[in-house]
Formats: structure tokens, sequence, C-alpha cells
């Protein structure tokens, strides 16, 4: 049985109960305190997240220790199910503990107790100090680890806590009114509905990430030192609008060579979905791009073709904006490779068509190759989505655009964020069209394409099936698949009619 077995404080949860277990009986890393405790399996990490067997596991040796009944303590742990805001899907942190302790230094040199809302990925400060709530130690800069020695000093250094003059400042700035809408009472209560929770971590993200184009969501939010600091960078894009200016300048210098459709403030404007008032500027000028933001996979198995700058990533809907294509095109292009992907281990999934991720600077390099006016005044046309001959020719505009691309064809783009409309040579397409409707025709053609082509409804194509004009394709379903070559068949005889 522990020598010390006090009752758990009113704003403590349950890892914060057990540091203080650990630190009042002489222990002072929380794994060994549980291995000490006889924890089936010790848990070492994770702290924000305890399973059902861990909990099991915990009250029956627990019950042990503290010669008691423990419901009370595990009730703790069950704050985090009753709190409904803790944990929402879609939202750009789903979850709200964290799974790194976080102190208020003021608070500590009080009292040894950490409060469970310091635990809150959208809390930044404490609201009876102002301080900012401490990750990394402010002299060593090591990551806090859960460790009771907390309680007095950092566990690594073992230099008692001294914040730096920048965050001593906060002492004297009053919390915002935003801010106090993100703390809650101590029973679980907020005030913050779930659109600021929301745009508050959608900010904090963004101001993570600054010059991203792509915005990725987390479920749980990783360590990065000096996590309040972010918070209330994104507290300040959200309400001021001093910084949004500073912000913007920053990406029209780093993100100078693409559509502004794609800058990250135009896409801000776009997902922050509350209206918030002006509040002071808080003087938090820098725009550090943290690292621990950009999710593994996209750089760990990126191509080697070429740096992988995580600012210039994109998924495939702002990549269609980006070089003004619909969807439909940009994927013809990608499906041939001509627009690679970043993360290279997706390749061939085609269910994962909307996660991956392509590399903006680098298609835009691709592009600027054929953004160029043409030699010569004449003999050129226009190609756009709408142009009929392609669309006769059973083909699609994301093709006309890919063969120019890989240099099938010639042709000119007027800018490297334009791919709607291209010029080529009036000649040399014809027939690169012609070749193009001749491979179609070795395969079955839809009905769809078919009727597209030459102009007609559905039910006319059928009809000529009927008429035996056309033939149903073999080993396809019947009525859907056209044979290719009765396609090019009737194509000639009906050119040859309509040219006579
Ligand atoms: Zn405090
Ligand atoms: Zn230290």
């Amino acid at each position: 049985m522990l020598r010390l077995r006090p009752y758990p404080k009113e704003n403590e949860a349950l890892t914060e109960y057990l540091m203080r277990l650990a630190y009042m009986n002489s222990h002072f890393k929380l794994s060994n305190f549980l291995k000490s405790i006889k924890m089936d399996k010790p848990k070492a990490g994770r702290f924000g997240l305890w399973h059902t067997t861990q909990l099991t596991n915990l009250t029956k040796v627990l019950s042990i220790e503290l010669g008691r009944d423990v419901t009370d303590v595990l009730q703790l742990h069950q704050r985090y199910s009753q709190t409904s805001w803790l944990y929402e899907k879609g939202r750009t942190f789903a979850e709200l503990v964290v799974d790194f302790p976080r102190i208020c230094t003021g608070c500590l040199a009080e009292e040894h107790v950490m409060d469970w809302r310091w635990g809150i990925a959208t809390v930044a400060r404490c609201p009876k100090h102002k301080l900012p709530l401490i990750d990394t130690c402010p002299q060593c800069h090591k990551p806090i680890s859960w460790d009771a020695n907390l309680f007095e000093f950092c566990p690594s250094c073992k230099q008692p806590w001294k914040l730096k003059a920048s965050a001593q400042h906060f002492a004297d700035i009053e919390l915002s009114a935003l801010e106090w809408k993100l703390w809650p009472e101590v029973d679980g209560t907020l005030l913050a509905n779930s659109t600021l929770l929301a745009d508050v971590t959608f900010a904090t993200y963004v101001a993570a990430r600054p010059f991203d184009m792509l915005i990725q969501a987390f479920s749980r939010v990783p360590y990065s030192a000096n996590h309040s600091e972010l918070i209330l960078t994104g507290i300040q894009l959200l309400t001021s609008p001093e910084h949004r200016v500073l912000w913007d300048e920053r990406c029209n210098s780093h993100l100078q060579d693409f559509t502004e459709t794609i800058h990250p403030p135009m896409q801000f404007k776009h997902w922050v979905k509350g209206t918030y008032d002006e509040s002071d500027f808080l003087n938090l000028t820098s725009f550090n791009e943290r690292t621990e933001y950009v999710q593994k996979a996209r750089v760990k198995y990126a191509s080697e073709l070429y740096d992988e700058i995580p600012r210039y990533h994109v998924d495939i809907f702002s990549l269609a904006k980006a070089v003004n294509l619909d969807i439909g095109d940009v994927t013809i292009i990608f499906e041939s490779q001509t627009f690679p992907m970043v993360n290279t281990s997706f390749v061939g999934n085609q269910k994962m068509k909307f996660t991956k991720i392509f590399n903006m600077h680098y298609i835009t390099g691709l592009i600027s190759e054929f953004v160029k006016t043409p030699p010569y005044k004449d003999g050129y046309l226009t190609i756009t989505a709408q142009t009929q001959s392609v669309i006769q020719h059973l083909c699609n505009f994301g093709d006309v655009v890919n063969a120019v691309l890989t240099k099938k064809i010639k042709g000119y783009f007027s800018s490297t964020s334009d791919l709607s409309q291209v010029i080529v040579p009036t000649e040399p397409f014809k027939i690169w069209l012609a070749n193009m409707l001749k491979s179609s025709c070795h395969r079955p053609i839809t009905v769809v394409d078919a009727s597209k082509a030459i102009d007609c409804s559905n039910d006319e194509i059928i009809l000529l099936v009927r008429e035996k004009k056309l033939k149903w394709a073999k080993h396809k379903r019947k009525g859907e698949f056209i044979n290719g070559s009765s396609f090019k068949t009737y194509l000639e005889s009906h050119n040859s009619q309509t040219q006579t």
C-alpha cells in the first residue's frame, strides 16, 4: 500500500492525479510509478488517452495501493467522455486532450496540483496568472516529460522553472474575450460553441503551417514546442487584421509564383465560419513553420525527383483551381503520371484519388516550359473544354493538355496558372485527333461518349444499333458499350455523307 493516499482534487483528471500520487510517494517518472504499483502493462506514453483495458487494470492495482474503493479516481477519467466538445470528428484537431504535459508555473509554485484544463489544446493561458502554459523547458528547451519532478523543476535540466521575458510579459495582459470562452469551468462547461472550436483549431494549425497550401486535419495534436504560443498566434489570426496583413505580405513573397486562389490567406477567409471582434495585437510576429504539423507520409515516402517542400503541396481540388481546369481533366493528367504524386506509396489506389498530394512548385515548373506565344500568326487553333472537334474525336480536353505537356503535340499556354485554353498548330493537331479517335475505336465505347461524339441522345444511339448501323460491344453489358470498329465505320460514312 502507498504511504500517502490523497483523494483526487476537483480540478484533476486521471493522469494529473496519478502524477500527484507519484510525487507524494517519492516516485518521479509516471511510467515507473505505474510499474511499481504493478500495472500489467505500465503505460509509457500517450497519457491523454486511456483505453478500457488500461482503466480496468488500473482500478485493480490502485484499489490495493490505496486500500479503498477507487471509483472516484476512475470517474476522473470519465470527465473526458462526458465532456462532449472534447472530441469532434471533422475538426482540424478532432481530439482536444493532448498527450504531452503542459503547466502553469505560477500555479505550481502555489500548489502541487496539475489542472486537467491545461491539457486542452485550445487553452493557451492560465486565467489566474495569465501566463502561457509551458510544455517545453524555457532553459534547456527539452520537452517536459510526464515526470513528477515537474511540480518543482525541469525533469531534464533540474533547474527551477523560470519563464522567458517574452512569456512573463503576458502576466500583464488580460485574457481576451475569446480566450475566456475557451477556458472551461472545472466541470467541463464551455462557452465556446463548435464553430468557435473549429475556427480556433483551424487557425492554430494555420499558425503552425502559415505558408502551406494544403490543410490536413489531425486526430491528436502533435507535440511542438510552445503550443500555447501557437494557439495565441492562431487567435491573433482570427482577431487581428494587422496580423493578417503581415501574413498576407509574407505569403505573397513566399508564394509569388502561384495564383492567389490557392494562397493560404484566401483559403483562411473561406474556411473560417465565425466572425470575430478585433482584439489586441499580441505582437506574435514570427511565422515559424512547424515540421511536426506535416504528416510523416507526406515527406517520408516522397518521390526523390525533386526536393519536397511541404509548402507547395496541394490536393487535387487545389491543383485544379491552381491551373484552372476541372477535376476530371486534372485526373486524366495525373493518371497518366504527367502530374506526379508526392506520395509515391499511394500510387495505384484509385479510391484514394482525393487524398493524393501534388507539388505545385514542380507542376508550375513543368507548365512554364509551354507558356509562350506561338512563333507564327496563322495556322493555329485555340482549344478549350468546349471545343467540339475534341469531343467528336472521343477525347477530353484533359487529353489535349496532357498531350501538350508530354510533347506529343506542340502547344502553348497563356500562363502557368491557366490551362483552360491551349493554342495548337492546326494540321498536326488534326492528325493527332484522328489518331486518338482511331485508337479509341480499338476498344468498346460507352454509349454516353458515342452520343457526345456524334451529338445525339443515348436513345438515338440505341436506335442506330437496331438499324444495324452500330453494334453492341462483345463481352460487355448490353446497352452500355458500342463496338469500337462499328463506330469508326459509322463515323466515316456519316462524315462522307455530311461532306457531300
Ligand atoms: Zn496559473
Ligand atoms: Zn530544462
